[in-house]
């Protein structure tokens, strides 16, 4: 398998959370031939279209490989100190909430750390936001509320130990497919039986024993009900209720929420309900269904409501698993790149916490207050209150709700920073000063994946042109802003034990996230170390939490959350008659930058669509492939008509790769209004309003 020539490298697909191994042979020519690795935990040599295609998107043909300032090639020192100066007289000028960074979960977790350190430690404000925000904020408000903690309870393997695997809002067979491949082995070996919860009719439900085709953001009634039934059916665990607070507040609120939200037939969620309550070992997986919505954060609470009242978590084969979107989501939430979150899982508004935080890491000051999220950041960018921004990996003039208003935002602003590995993304064409960034089979560090794995990205190609680690990049303008021995770092192994050793305070906080002993690593064995689930202290290694019903709240208790249910922000009606659905593809991710570089994963679906029931098309006039105006209150999109049964009456779905160069009249989230959850600041891209008409 492995061929001749170089050896094969260890490292991680770039792509989804699910964070699969892979082994890497370069061809010393450009080329790189990918496998998926036996040994690595996650995927045991599996691998989705996406990662098996790898080796067709390492070309240079669209890279960035020269520092730009204002789009004259310039060399790394007139940019860094460019840089430097500018952000360190507007902060002198404007004070340090007048500067933002805006980062990514394709980051390596070195390169966050550091982001990190320089924004809520040096710089003094905690105006650092990540893609993430789009992804699974609401599960780190869920997860905070519920257990004192951001933790991901369990663990993959409890997927071949379940019973009862039910997805909600998730479309696992295409957005984290080796996950899907396990859940079928499941099936397989021990008869698992599947419920997809989801309002389209998507590949997921290929396999599955049954689909609730629930109405969009219904999810909180539909698992209030199921609450309920869990009650009523005695199957609530008293021991561990005696574990939690807020079970009467949360079974009156459950109670009191009537099914007719949900759009589902009474019988068919009696099933359900009968079905998880008869079932001791279930894991819920949840994605961004649950996640991208106004009521994101309570869907969470709702689902880990019933897992804490039966006791069904931090069991073989029981518990929540929020699958994360990006390679390294779990990474900068360990590092604390969310604007509201401080390193190591500790907390900003936290005194001690902050106080433990500047003193490790001598800094001047980090700051009280949570910074801007994601949808914040780019408005006060669109008033004048940001003045210089920086952006690393990550293409927000197309990803962010109301797109046209943040690309206008952007271009706007003062002076914006763009680190990437191409110029050719919406956003880099508005930077002032673009920062040529190594590429994933370049880089070298860690990512952790959904299960608290971490695992090891290595570099197998050299960097091209003047291409730079972001860590080191990010250190290097550090040092220039004055902040010299801090950010003096030599490799992203020294980076990785500082946060290791950081990570050992914050476990004297009570908090999760403790990979304190790996503080000491050699070089040597950082650059072999295998994958981790962590914690990993002197005394614990990754296994499940919870399992002895000690949660991370002061008395030690799990939280139940009364919740009910909220309608989506966007209202149809006569003017927007359509509920707009967006999503991923199979063989894309997110604005292409890479998967538009392998011939066979465009060939999937190769130009952007509108899926549309037949009913509707029917009374639209609207024929296959006829050309539709999407219209909703912030925007407008032209797409191609797919009619499908797959999407309900009523609602449509359209993907939302496509990019001003691939389609400038398929930005998908120009249509999408950027209504936020209160608590967690995710933007609802999953429920917007539109009209449809033939072009
Ligand atoms: Fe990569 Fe995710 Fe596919 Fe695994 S499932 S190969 S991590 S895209």
């Amino acid at each position: 398998m492995g061929g001749g020539g170089a050896p094969e490298v260890r490292s991680t697909c770039p792509y989804c959370g699910v964070g699969c191994g892979v082994l890497l042979r370069a061809d010393g020519q450009g080329g790189l031939a990918v496998r998926g690795d036996p040994a690595h935990p996650a995927n045991r040599g599996r691998l989705c279209s996406k990662g098996s295609a790898l080796g067709e998107t390492v070309g240079l043909e669209n890279r960035l490989l020269a520092p730009r300032v204002y789009g004259k090639e310039t060399g790394w020192d007139d940019a860094l100190q460019l840089v430097a100066d500018h952000f360190r007289d507007t902060i002198a000028t404007h004070g340090p909430d007048s500067v933002a960074f805006y980062v990514s979960g394709q980051m390596l977790t070195e390169d966050y750390y550091v982001a990190n350190k320089l924004m809520k430690g040096f710089i003094g404000s905690a105006n650092i936001d990540t893609n993430s925000r789009l992804c699974m904020a609401s599960t780190v408000a869920g997860h905070r509320r519920a257990f004192g903690t951001d933790t991901v309870p369990g663990a993959y393997e409890d997927i071949e130990e379940a019973d009862l695997v039910v997805l909600v809002g998730s479309n696992l067979a295409w957005c984290h497919p080796v996950l899907h491949q396990r859940v079928l082995a499941a099936k397989k070996a021990r008869g698992t039986r599947i419920v997809v919860i989801d309002p389209r009719r998507t590949a997921s439900c290929d396999g599955a024993d049954m689909h609730l085709a629930l109405t969009p953001g219904a999810d909180v009634a539909l698992f209030n009900r199921l609450f309920a039934t869990l009650y009523e059916g005695g199957a609530i665990d008293k021991a561990f209720i005696a574990r939690t607070q807020g079970f009467d507040d949360t079974l009156r609120s459950a109670l009191n929420d009537g099914l007719a939200p949900t759009g589902l037939d009474a019988a068919e969620v009696e099933a359900f309900c009968r079905l998880w309550m008869r079932t001791e070992r279930v894991v819920t997986i949840f994605s961004q269904g649950v996640n991208q919505s106004t009521s994101g954060s309570d869907k969470v609470n709702a689902i880990l409501n019933c897992h804490l009242a039966t006791g069904r978590i931090g069991k073989p084969g029981c518990g929540p698993l929020s699958v994360t979107g990006q390679p390294n989501a779990m990474g900068g939430r360990e590092v604390g790149g969310l604007a509201n979150m401080l390193a190591c899982h500790l907390d900003l508004e936290n005194a001690d916490h902050r106080s433990a935080v500047r003193a490790f890491w001598n800094a001047p000051r980090v700051p009280d207050a949570p910074g801007l999220k994601a949808v914040d950041m780019f408005r006060a960018v669109g008033d004048g209150r940001i003045k210089a921004l920086w952006i690393i990996h990550t293409n927000p003039a197309v990803s962010m709700p109301e797109a046209d208003a943040v690309r206008d935002a952007i271009a706007a602003c003062p002076f914006t920073v763009v680190s990437d590995i191409t110029a050719r993304t919406d956003t880099a064409r508005l930077a002032d000063v673009l920062l040529p960034a190594t590429a994933w089979a370049e880089k070298d560090g860690t990512v952790t994946n959904c299960d608290r794995t971490i695992s090891r990205q290595r570099s197998v190609l050299p960097a091209p042109g003047q291409a730079r680690a972001d860590w080191n990049i990010l250190a290097e303008v550090g040092c220039r802003m004055g902040f010299g021995a801090a950010f003096d770092y030599a490799s992203p192994a020294e980076i990785f034990r500082e946060h290791a050793t950081l990570s050992g305070i914050a476990g004297g906080f009570g908090r999760d996230f403790d990979i304190s002993g790996l503080s000491a690593i050699s070089d040597g064995d950082y650059a072999a170390m295998e994958p981790q689930r962590w914690p990993v202290t002197a005394t614990r290694s990754g296994n499940r939490f919870f399992a002895d019903g000690i949660f991370f709240h002061p008395d030690a208790k799990a939280r139940l959350i009364p919740v009910s249910w909220r309608a989506p922000a966007a209202k149809t009606g006569p003017r927007y008659p359509f509920r707009l659905n967006t999503g991923r593809l199979r063989d894309q991710w997110h604005t292409m930058t890479r998967t538009a570089l392998s011939p066979r994963l465009s060939a999937h679906l190769a130009e952007p669509f509108l899926d549309i029931h037949p009913d509707d098309a029917e009374a639209l006039d609207i024929d296959a492939a006829d050309l539709v105006r999407v219209t909703s209150p912030v925007g407008a999109c032209i797409l191609r008509a797919r009619i499908t049964d797959a999407v309900q009456r009523g609602q449509v779905f359209a993907p939302m790769h496509w990019t001003g160069e691939t389609a400038p009249s398929a930005r998908i989230d120009t249509l999408v209004a950027a209504a936020t959850d209160p608590l967690s600041g995710q933007p609802e891209s999953k429920a917007s309003v539109v009209a449809i008409a033939r072009h």
